[in-house]
């Protein structure tokens, strides 16, 4: 199945203020007003067009979000500063005190902990389950379940939610279904399998540098312009608002997302291929040995292939260390967390991003301490990565240790 919407995403036309083919940067906080009835008006949020502080949005702000929701196929996008700035603001406004919430185990650190430590301040419960259970997932539902909440394809695990499924649990309940889709942009188009709601991390494949951190929420017009609302709208009192210099930043970005994510595609599956056929064991979507291999190939756009992120576990966090610290020291990339970024990025998740995560918890969804995360990069000639990666690997003896013979 295809849902693309890249073709919306590119017949987006802007003109800057002399006709520059990027659009002026709104370098303003506040804006100002003919006549005071109209501001008036504009509080009201009656005044379409009309600016009135930068929190509340600001014209290079609603271009990006424009683009986002063309990316997505939802009506509207509202930026933010952050990925969790989408996150939160989401949460808060669809739950009050005493509700309950539906999550995939496997999510985001961050997202894990906000849900787990913070929204307990409250009294909102999470049951973190195991999303490809949909029984589970049914079975968990109580009167006061606000939301079902997963990432299409999770951080770190790479498992990979069945989206239609879950949306057809969510509808019959009548619960908004939220999908952090960070992972996959373009690959997979959430809001035409039935997601509600679909989040981005921006920092990641979406802006592409690893310059700066945003987020997005994109939803219908009506939600959006709710999370605004100088009343009681989680996004405008909150506050976590994207900077315009930033907005403007990265829409210039996206013009090159397709391109780099099917490059971050080919290579990933190269290299998954090869360490797989090695004897080495490797998560990645577009193996026909993951579990979820079926259901992404039903759900994404073909075009984009299974992106960029892949998981390989060398048995020990000692071998995890020293073949990271040696990949980084030949030039293969950086140790460092996040991802999306030109170079290839690496770390442990079991001690870095996932370590909100209590180690038994860890241990219970396979998240071992020898496992890395990659996020493979652009590089133009994934043979020659290959093979000085492997070097890396017979260099340290790692297979030896592990008892395989490549
Ligand atoms: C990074 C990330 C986030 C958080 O985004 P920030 O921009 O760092 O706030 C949320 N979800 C996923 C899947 C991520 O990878």
């Amino acid at each position: 199945m295809s849902q693309k919407n890249s073709n919306d995403l590119q017949d987006l036309q802007y003109f800057g203020e002399y006709g520059g083919v990027n659009p002026s940067i709104s370098d303003s906080s506040t804006y100002t007003f003919i006549s005071a009835k109209t501001m008036f008006d504009t509080f009201e949020g009656n005044t379409e067009g009309c600016y009135l502080y930068s929190r509340h949005s600001s014209p290079s702000n609603l271009y990006l979000g424009e683009a986002l929701a063309a990316l997505e196929g939802t009506e509207s996008a509202n930026v933010t500063a952050s990925g969790m700035g989408a996150i939160t603001a989401v949460i808060l406004q669809l739950c009050n005190a005493g509700d309950h919430i539906i999550s995939s185990r496997t999510i985001y650190g961050g997202t894990y902990a906000f849900m787990k430590n913070f929204l307990i301040k409250f009294g909102i419960e999470t049951t973190f389950l195991d999303i490809t259970d949909l029984d589970a997932v049914a079975k968990a539902i109580g009167p006061k379940t606000k939301m079902i909440y997963c990432e299409s394809v999770s951080n770190p695990l790479l498992e990979v939610a069945d989206i239609s499924a879950l949306s057809r649990i969510s509808k019959k309940n009548e619960l908004p279904l939220i999908v952090d889709n960070t992972f996959s942009p373009l690959s997979v188009t959430p809001a035409k399998l039935g997601a509600n709601i679909v989040i981005h991390s921006l920092t990641k494949f979406i802006n592409g540098t690893s310059d700066c951190v945003a987020g997005v929420v994109c939803g219908t017009t009506e939600f959006c312009l709710g999370l605004k609302d100088v009343n009681n709208g989680a996004g405008m009192l909150l506050g976590s608002t994207l900077d315009s210099l930033r907005g403007a930043s990265i829409l210039k970005n996206m013009r090159t997302l397709h391109i780099r994510m099917k490059q971050h595609s080919e290579n990933a599956m190269f290299l998954a291929k090869n360490f797989e056929k090695d004897g080495l064991r490797i998560v990645y979507p577009g193996l026909p040995s993951h579990p979820g291999h079926l259901i992404m190939g039903d759900q994404m756009n073909p075009e984009y292939g299974y992106g960029g992120l892949m998981t390989m576990d060398v048995g020990t966090l000692e071998n995890a260390n020293a073949l990271m610290e040696l990949m980084q020291e030949r030039k293969l990339g950086y140790l460092a967390v996040s991802l999306g970024f030109y170079k290839t990025l690496f770390s442990a998740p079991g001690s870095s991003t996932s370590s909100e995560i209590p180690l038994k918890e860890q241990e219970e969804m396979g998240l071992g301490n020898g496992l890395i995360r990659f996020s493979i990069g652009l590089d133009d000639d994934i043979q020659r990565t290959y093979s000085i990666m492997k070097k890396c690997l017979t260099d340290l003896k790692i297979l030896d240790n592990m008892g395989i013979n490549a």
